[in-house]
């Protein structure tokens, strides 16, 4: 074994069905008496049960996050967090909600607990991103990282069936990533395998039976490992080409995602063995890239940038934000190269090894 260096994270997980029960005596545990509950606007019902479970350790609910983390939605927040002397914040939903809980701690040092419902990982890292006048920056610091976790595998099952794949597909590139980092340890590696296993079987099922509950719990699990790898190490080209996409054209997260993952992974295979044989060991194909492809496919959500808002004259544009600012990706950054990667990305079609 080559050496390594591995940081790990602070922070405690509670894992496990009607685990949302917990959260008071985790509230209490952090001396949070006064606790603002923050929600999207369509999951507030989310929200409304985080603060039944509070009881008298809440004192509010913000049930205005929106993906991306707006500036202006987060300076709204911080005005209830000083009027009602909020000294502790619970996130429930996806990452957009996690982000405003994160925006919020960023602001404040407040304590977070996040009760993550959808599969992005968000919860498992010190990196924050933000969005002011139509900018989004990314900041990495420990102070955004939620001090607990609550994962609740039947808060998850409500999440439909395409939410449910593109989230997984989405924690699924946090360990494409992970696995060809610069600085991947064999922990990180442990547990990047394990998440895409666990995720890429469970959406098998879940595409099938959306509420079987040993899936879901895989799911989760897997979104777990996946987003504690996008804590610890550096990603590459997949998550900066689908920051740049997201950000340039107001693309969907989680679908951007699924899109361009198996473009990405097919444009950097040869420079990255290891990797894809780690992932053809766990996904059971020589051709991982093409895998993930199919998964998207079999499951019926889009595989084609142009299928979510991508205009059609975007690809130059994209690439030439890309490019600006140079970053580590284990394939040097070749523009021919990239530009047929996001064809075919656009198109939807296969992935093909360059
Ligand atoms: P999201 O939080 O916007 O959720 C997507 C939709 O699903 C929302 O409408 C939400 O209300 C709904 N939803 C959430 N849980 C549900 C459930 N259980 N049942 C039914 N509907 C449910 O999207 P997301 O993909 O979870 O997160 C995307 C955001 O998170 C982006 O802003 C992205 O940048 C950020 N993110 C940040 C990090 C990080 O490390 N900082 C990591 C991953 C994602």
């Amino acid at each position: 074994m080559n050496g390594f260096v591995h940081i790990g994270l602070p922070g405690r997980v509670v894992f496990g069905r009607g685990t949302v029960d917990t959260i008071s005596a985790e509230a209490a545990r952090l001396d949070m008496q006064r606790a603002l509950v923050l929600s999207t606007p369509n999951r507030r019902m989310l929200a409304e049960l985080a603060a039944e479970k509070l009881g008298s350790l809440h004192q509010g609910i913000f049930a205005g996050a929106q993906m991306h983390t707006p500036v202006e939605v987060t300076e709204e927040a911080l005005q209830i967090v000083s009027d009602q002397r909020i000294d502790g914040i619970v996130a429930i939903g996806g990452g957009s909600t996690v982000g405003l809980g994160k925006a919020i701690a960023l602001r404040t040092d407040l304590d977070q607990i996040a009760v993550p419902t959808t599969y992005a990982g968000s919860e498992m890292t010190p990196i924050i991103g933000q969005t002011e006048h139509g900018r989004k920056t990314t900041e990495h610091t420990l102070e955004v990282l939620p001090e607990t976790v609550i994962y609740d595998v039947d808060l998850s099952s409500a999440l439909p069936v395409g939410t449910s794949v593109t989230s997984g597909i989405n924690a699924i590139a946090h360990a494409v990533e992970a696995l060809y980092a610069d600085e991947v340890s064999p922990i990180v590696a442990m547990m990047a395998e394990t998440g895409v296993a666990s995720l890429a079987g469970a959406i098998g099922i879940l595409r099938e039976s959306p509420r079987d509950p040993e899936a879901r719990s895989n799911a989760l699990y897997g979104a777990w490992l996946c987003g504690a790898c996008l804590g610890m190490v550096g990603m590459a080209l997949h998550h900066k080409l689908c920051h740049v996409l997201g950000g340039s054209f107001a693309l969907p997260h989680a679908e951007t995602h699924t899109i361009v993952l198996p473009h990405v992974l097919a444009y950097n295979a040869r420079f990255v063995p290891d990797a894809v044989a780690a992932l053809s060991r766990v996904l059971g194909t020589g051709e991982p890239a093409t895998a993930l492809y199919q998964l998207a496919v079999e499951a019926g959500v889009p595989v084609a940038l142009s299928d979510i808002g991508m205009p059609d004259d975007g690809i130059e544009a994209a690439l030439d934000t890309l490019l600006d600012t140079p970053f580590w990706n284990p394939r040097p950054l070749e523009r021919d190269g990239l530009i047929k990667l996001l064809r075919r990305a656009f198109a939807g079609d296969r992935p093909m090894t360059q």
